[in-house]
């Protein structure tokens, strides 16, 4: 790339003004378009190294001006500024397309519909516990770009989501991790499972034979879409059910991993992640780790001492013998089916927000079995209501996180777990799932 590159970036959140600070380090002509107002934090920065930009349009005469454009994945294909930048024939691309563009590290990609930033957390930790340079970024907090515009690293270990998959064209994973595919976002993706899947299968696009593509062998979309694309990565499954020669399996107390005829051991137990979807993000991680070579011993201590993150299955208290746990971050149905697996005990389920075209009836089998309790806490409960009113006993409706809470705590008895999980987005009633989460910790402090 050359410096007179002109580089208008769209939209002018963290991706975007990430872009927008490694476009400046590489001394392009930058300019920063929003349709929307630009978040004071961002607009400082942009303002603190004079980076241009413009707010609540897009205007024309940028995207006549642009040599590239670097799309944020928020914003869908379809709005005019896109449609008429194609017609102009300008070059597209997203910000993880431009950051690859621009360093020679090893790229450790983590997709799929759930499990992504426990995965990419824990993957970064083994890295960095056994030594390595290696930066965690992407979905999961600071852009790739923007990382990459205050130093490069060995390693970048990125979370990404489908949207973030859109628009890259030269981009390379040296690994390449697909956890699982199920219904989520459906609505970017003409509701169709397929369009979805091919997204998220994107991110082994431009692998070579020296590259890893690690998925879950148990996934039904993964395995009927596997044979139909062409990857040239080395591929390693991993799975609860079947011995994986090439990747990992696992059951009731160890995972194997399985690499050019070693064999590596861990026991379920000792890992600082429990539960059963955890053991599909530890098998793949145990299998991305091993392109590293490290020792046997110091790879499974890596394991032990990482620290779960928040909003996801949190223990946060024991009141009265009642558990609670946070898992805000459960916004489908699938994360709730492991949560809900995971309990050991009676469970008052505090449910709701805004449905993203839920289908509940997987969720039923564990239902009619652990739950003893439902409460709505959304405002439009309907859905849940019909789904759930004639199999369980108790089902409330609330409006706020005090009134769950309080609600839970009282129809509780010892032993029993309070399970936030709410298979909802969280915009109807909080600013977003750590809002509710927060939310949820905070009112039970106050019991
Ligand atoms: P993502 O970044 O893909 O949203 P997170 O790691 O933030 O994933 O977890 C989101 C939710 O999904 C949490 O409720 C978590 O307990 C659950 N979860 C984590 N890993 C998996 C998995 N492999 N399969 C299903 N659910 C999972």
């Amino acid at each position: 790339m050359t410096n007179k590159q002109q580089i208008l970036i769209l939209g002018a959140g963290e991706s975007g003004v990430g872009a927008a600070l490694l476009a400046h380090k590489l001394k392009c002509d930058v300019f920063v378009s929003d349709s929307n107002t630009i978040k004071p934090q961002f607009k400082k920065e942009l303002e603190d190294l004079h980076i241009a930009y413009e707010e609540g349009i897009h205007s024309d005469e940028r995207i006549e001006w642009s040599t590239t454009i670097i799309k944020s994945p928020g914003i869908p294909n379809h709005v005019a500024a896109l449609q008429k930048a194609s017609q102009l024939g300008k070059e597209i691309i997203s910000e993880i397309e431009f950051a690859g563009r621009h360093t020679n590290a090893t790229t450790v990609c983590v997709t799929g519909s759930n499990g992504k930033t426990t995965t990419t957390a824990l993957i970064g930790h083994i890295l960095m516990e056994n030594g390595l340079d290696a930066c965690i970024c992407g979905n999961i907090g600071r852009s790739f770009a923007r990382e990459l515009s205050k130093s490069d690293h060995k390693i970048f270990v990125i979370e990404l989501s489908s949207f973030q998959l859109e628009h890259m064209f030269e981009f390379r994973a040296n690994i390449a991790i697909l956890l699982n595919i199920t219904p989520d976002h459906l609505e970017r993706y003409s509701n169709s499972m397929q369009e979805y899947a091919k997204a998220k299968l994107r991110i082994t696009q431009n692998q070579t034979s020296n590259d890893w593509f690690i998925y879950n062998a148990d996934d039904s979309t993964i395995a009927s879409m596997l044979p139909t694309f062409n990857n040239r990565g080395k591929q390693f499954g991993f799975s609860l059910t079947t011995k994986q020669n090439d990747g990992a399996y696992a059951d009731n107390q160890s995972i194997y991993v399985n690499i050019n005829n070693h064999t590596t051991i861990m026991n379920i137990e000792a890992l600082a992640l429990q539960g059963k979807h955890n053991v599909y993000n530890s098998m793949a991680a145990a299998v991305a780790a091993h392109m590293f070579e490290f020792r046997k011993d110091t790879l499974k201590k890596s394991f032990q001492t990482f620290q779960k993150i928040e909003h996801r299955l949190e223990f946060v208290a024991k009141v009265h013998g009642i558990s609670f746990f946070n898992d805000s971050k459960a916004t489908n149905v699938n994360s709730v089916w492991y949560a809900l697996e995971s309990m050991k005990s009676p469970i008052i389920w505090i449910a709701g927000g805004i449905d993203k075209g839920n289908d509940y009836d997987a969720l039923l089998p564990l239902v009619k079995e652990k739950v003893k309790a439902l409460i709505c806490l959304g405002n439009d409960n309907t859905k849940l209501m019909e789904a759930f009113k004639p199999h369980i006993e108790v089902v409330l409706e609330t409006t706020s996180m005090m009134d769950a809470v309080n609600t839970a705590y009282h129809i509780g008895n010892p032993n029993d777990i309070v399970l936030l999980s709410p298979a909802c987005a969280s915009f109807d009633l909080f600013e977003n799932f750590e809002d509710r989460g927060i939310q949820f910790k905070n009112a039970i402090r106050e019991l």
